[in-house]
């Protein structure tokens, strides 16, 4: 029976579950964790790229968007600046070293942010897609909590009040999928992903995970992925929001897929999640390219991106692979 307090994908055991059925199964129970260790330890791997390879490129931020501009900064893996509407935006902000609940291990970042920590704006407000370290970064949290103190508004998925009250932070908005808020003048809609949380070993899907989109005051949307398999939901985000004039898609940490497809999508996914959001405006490939979480060679995803792209005759101009600190105006 459905709780008619609680939303359809919150189950009777208190965790968050997605309301659509998984194109491939989760392995993730069976002993798919071990067994992906062991492929790691087993299987050859591509290094991890030199920064030169996957270089910051020079740039200026600018304090605000023109009138009229919509400005997307790509700082690094899902964190980017977002400047439009009036209001300067981050999503899923990481400016650490490494993805990890410890400094001292866990995957190290190939180059520093595209932005310096100090080179940015004021921020009014922050979008966070869930709590996976990738995403949710605790010393960046309290960086930003010290440089701004409490003038930038954190939108989250249900459930992150406390974690975020535990770092101080206090100007927060939880949504639920489909929930919808006003930031000055954007209207922010909440939309589902499929994906899962955990931050400590206890913890599975006790927060809720999300996308975002944002509706400008001109009529231009704009759409953040945030981390996600790809799935049925697109159509119907697409559907009841789209269709997107900047669409922020995850390109990377797909490999293996019997492992990962139910968390992240492959670029021919991504690519046609693009389509059923409504497929048109510009694609912005984000979740590559900066930390290593999978098994994929981490230069493989916008080659991939670029093929899946020209295998469905989209226009080249709309395929936007940003490199660290590059801004693509719209
Ligand atoms: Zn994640
Ligand atoms: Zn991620």
């Amino acid at each position: 029976m459905t709780d008619p307090q609680r939303p359809a994908h919150h189950g009777p055991d208190g965790r968050f579950r997605i309301p659509w059925p998984l194109e491939v199964a989760d392995q993730r129970d069976r002993g798919g964790i071990l067994r992906w260790q062991w492929e790691r330890l087993t299987h050859k791997r591509a290094p991890n790229p030199q920064p030169t390879q996957l270089p910051v490129v020079p740039h200026r931020v600018a304090q605000r968007a023109d009138d009229g501009e919509i400005r997307i900064t790509w700082i690094g893996h899902a964190s980017f600046l977002v400047q439009a509407g009036g209001l300067n935006l981050l999503t899923d902000p990481h400016w650490s070293r490494r993805a990890s609940p410890s400094q001292a291990i866990g995957p190290a970042r190939f180059q520093e942010p595209g932005v310096a920590f100090d080179a940015l704006p004021p921020v009014d407000a922050v979008l966070l897609s869930h709590d996976h370290y990738d995403h949710l970064d605790r010393d960046t949290v309290i960086r930003l909590h010290e440089r701004f103190g409490d003038a930038p508004r954190w939108i989250t998925p249900l459930a992150y009040r406390e974690w975020f009250r535990s770092v101080g932070v206090t100007n927060l908005t939880e949504m639920d999928w489909w929930d919808e808020a006003e930031a000055g003048p954007i209207r922010i809609v909440c939309a589902p992903a499929q994906h899962w949380t955990r931050r400590k070993l206890k913890e599975m899907n006790d927060r809720l995970w999300a996308s975002y989109a944002l509706l400008l005051p001109d009529g231009r949307k704009i759409y953040f992925g945030g981390d996600s398999g790809y799935f049925r939901g697109y159509e119907e985000i697409g559907r009841r929001l789209g269709p997107f004039d900047v669409t922020m898609l995850p390109i990377g940490a797909y490999d293996p897929r019997w492992f990962m497809a139910p968390a992240h999508m492959n670029p021919e996914e991504a690519v046609r999640a693009y389509r059923e959001l409504g497929g048109r405006g510009a694609f912005v490939a984000m979740h590559w390219g900066t930390f290593r979480l999978t098994d994929e060679d981490p230069l493989e995803p916008p080659l991939r991106a670029r093929a899946a792209w020209e295998a469905e005759h989209l226009p080249t101009r709309d395929l936007n692979i940003l490199r660290h600190g590059e801004t693509l105006i719209v």
